[in-house]
């Protein structure tokens, strides 16, 4: 859940869903509709997928528990590099590197290398026999990755309070390196709303936007693609953002019995059934018209 999303948004769905599965085996029954239905509003539904398949895995496979290899644990779906990491430090205390945004840009600064060239076999071989000099693997991958969010900050690190100020090459150097900036990709849309006097909006599923692709979404095009017909009426025009791509909308409806064939009426002020925020969205714009 904390994969791209902070803490404080993950915190109430963690609550929910371990309440709703205590265990392994609980969460391994599960039907994907409720797995899906609980991380609604969260983002990135892959990651709730790829939790399910892997708990069956596991349960099935393992005995329900994690296995102890790194290229192991590697094969678990969604479980790449910095994860499989992750969990082999926390769990079973093995002394490794977990690779976060906030370790690599902590790293890159102690040792005033540029972030991209920051890796694990870089940062072992100049320091691995000073930092892997505990038996508190767990706690020490933990601490980089508080360090790098709480002090090495990526705005303005907090050096006055460092305690290895005095170990830091970008601290100290005359030349310090250029800091890495994450690039928003923006993009104008259009998005096409068929309705029906019911209170219902035509969905599909079969969408070339690029993300959200296995959801129900209403008609998407880039807004450059066609000029609209003067059949479709401009609603809205409003922003969104999904992960690092910054959405322009024109948000365009009209009332037709005809839909396309791979097109399905879903009713607006249903809660049953599990859409993503992107397009609960749409359907609070387009309540006002009913
Ligand atoms: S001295 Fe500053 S830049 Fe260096 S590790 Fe500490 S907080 Fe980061």
């Amino acid at each position: 859940m904390l994969q791209q999303t902070q803490v404080k948004t993950v915190i109430p769905y963690f609550e929910k869903f371990t309440k709703k599965f205590g265990s392994l085996e609980s969460l391994s029954k599960a039907n994907e509709k409720k797995i899906l239905k609980l991380w609604e509003g969260l983002g990135y539904y892959r990651r709730a997928r790829n939790l399910l398949a892997t708990s069956k895995i596991l349960v099935k496979k393992y005995n329900s528990k994690l296995p102890k290899e790194i290229d192991e644990i590697k094969k678990l779906p969604g479980i790449g590099e910095y994860t499989s990491n992750v969990l082999i430090a926390l769990i079973y205390n093995k002394p490794t590197l977990a690779l976060d945004g906030n370790v690599k840009r902590f790293i890159s600064r102690i040792l005033n290398i540029e972030e991209k060239k920051i890796d694990f076999q870089l940062f072992k071989s100049i320091n691995s026999k000073n930092i892997f000099n505990t038996n508190r693997n767990s706690d020490l991958v933990e601490a980089m990755m508080e360090f790098g969010a709480l002090i090495c900050n990526s705005k303005i690190p907090k050096c006055e309070r460092c305690p290895i100020q005095t170990n830091c090459k970008f601290f100290s150097s005359k030349d310090k390196i250029k800091q890495f900036k994450k690039n928003n990709i923006k993009k104008n849309i259009n998005i096409f709303c068929y309705l029906s006097k019911k209170g219902q909006i035509a969905l599909t599923k079969n969408n070339n936007l690029g993300f959200l692709n296995t959801f129900y979404l209403p008609q998407i095009e880039n807004s450059n693609i066609r000029k609209t017909s003067k059949n479709w009426r401009l609603l809205s025009k409003y922003k969104n953002s999904i992960s690092n791509k910054k959405l322009n909308i024109n948000l365009y409806y009209k009332f037709s019995n005809n839909i396309p064939a791979d097109y399905t009426w879903h009713s607006i002020k249903s809660n049953k059934e599990f859409m993503p925020s992107f397009t609960k969205k749409i359907f609070k714009y387009v309540s006002v018209l009913f």
